[in-house]
């Protein structure tokens, strides 16, 4: 055997069966062999909560403890550490119902031998780690199990939602260019532009769900690294309104609340615009048109704090908890279209960010998201 460091707690309540035990020990031992002797169980039980061992040898009849349960009560507090136990000649059957409660050995007391112990001790070692390591491996199929389980889950739930999302859109594409091919010169020019940004309209809404799909993919499996540029943010957030102000027809007015930023900072635009461009929809969405959207940028150490508030129809309080939940849709949106995925996006971008979102919101009243998102290299971590 190797020159090891072994500590063995010897669990035995005759002094002398444990003095010949020790005698027997130190002699078999190849290494740094530690001993630590129990003359009880509560006290064996004592020893493993303050400190580890790599094996325990275990008389079966205790003061505080007889039997079978002896090994199960033992084998409960270090289900991990190898037990060999200790037994008396006419015990053997005991010793073996004992294997089959989880022990990994037995040596019959007045028969241990230097050999047979230095080859109980390390096969039960050996064992017990064979049995560790096959434990994990179950654990971590198990859990790639699961995993598949729930990307196949949410994979069918995409292959169902994208092929009903794109049906309409589809079906309008092809009305759309039968009657610009067929009906073209019948056509008013103020028709044929209708027409054509129906169908611009109609291509951005497929091509915005398809990035969004893929993003949500790429965050799923691991493969979206953060990339940090520096980045304007009070131009950024201006052009993204100015973006929504125009695809919004105006029907709500735009506020943007953003400290003068002189220097630009390190952020992951992408990631960002994934987040601010899902809430601000939200936001204009569920809100009637009139009304005032806000949005708030701040600047505090380390971090950006953005605030979108607005005056719409709000969440139902009992409803707020699965709102990251991909295709959770509250029950008060009405007729108000959307496939649930927005905030789902958001919070993994978020995450993924380290940063934290919280979400205020009262039905009726409106809805207040605060993003805080960290800066620079803060974000990496
Ligand atoms: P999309 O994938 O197109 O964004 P969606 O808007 O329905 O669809 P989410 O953005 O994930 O999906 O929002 C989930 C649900 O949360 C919405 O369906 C809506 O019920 C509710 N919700 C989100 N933001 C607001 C808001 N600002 N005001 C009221 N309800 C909201
Ligand atoms: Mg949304």
């Amino acid at each position: 055997m190797q020159q090891e460091s072994i500590q063995v707690l010897l669990v035995e309540d005759s002094l002398t069966d444990a003095q010949l035990f020790e005698h027997v020990f130190f002699r078999a031992a190849t290494g740094d062999w530690k001993l630590v002797h129990a003359k009880r169980l509560s006290e064996a039980i004592n020893y493993c909560c303050t400190q580890s061992f790599d094996l325990a040898l275990l008389d079966l009849r205790l003061p505080d403890s007889e039997g079978l349960a002896t090994v199960s009560r033992l084998h409960q507090v270090i289900p991990d550490i190898p037990i060999i136990i200790l037994t008396v000649s006419d015990d053997e059957e005991l010793a073996l119902e004992a294997m089959a409660q989880g022990a990994q050995d037995y040596l019959v007391k007045d028969q241990v031998t230097i050999q047979l112990l230095r080859r109980s001790i390390r096969y039960a070692m050996e064992r017990s780690q064979i049995l560790q390591q096959l434990k994990n491996r179950e654990r971590e199929a198990l859990q790639a199990l699961d995993r598949e389980r729930e990307l196949n889950q949410l994979k069918s739930y995409f292959v169902s939602m994208v092929s009903h999302e794109f049906r309409n859109p589809l079906s309008a594409l092809r009305v759309l260019s039968e009657v610009l091919l067929h009906y073209d010169s019948n056509l008013t020019a103020q028709k044929k532009e209708t027409y054509s940004q129906q169908i611009n309209t109609t291509v951005n809404h497929m091509c915005q769900l398809l990035d969004e799909v893929i993003l949500l993919g790429k965050v799923d499996t691991g493969n979206f690294e953060i990339e940090l540029r520096p980045l304007h943010l009070k131009e950024f957030c201006e052009e993204l309104i100015t973006s929504f102000q125009y695809s919004d027809e105006n029907q709500h007015s735009i506020i943007l609340d953003c400290q003068q930023d002189l220097h630009p900072i390190e952020m992951d635009a992408d990631l960002l615009r994934h987040i601010l461009a899902n809430l601000i929809s939200n936001a204009l969405k569920y809100s009637p048109s009139g009304s005032e959207v806000r949005v708030e940028v701040s600047f505090l150490n380390d971090q950006v704090t953005f605030c979108i508030r607005d005056r719409g129809i709000g969440i139902p309080e009992t409803e707020q908890h699965r709102l990251f939940e991909t295709f959770s849709r509250c029950s008060n949106v009405g007729k108000i279209q959307g496939t649930g995925l927005g905030l789902a996006i958001v919070k993994r971008c978020v995450d993924l960010y380290t940063g934290e979102i919280s979400i205020e919101s009262q039905v009726g009243i409106g809805t207040n998201v605060t993003v805080l998102l960290p800066v620079g290299d803060s974000a990496l971590r």
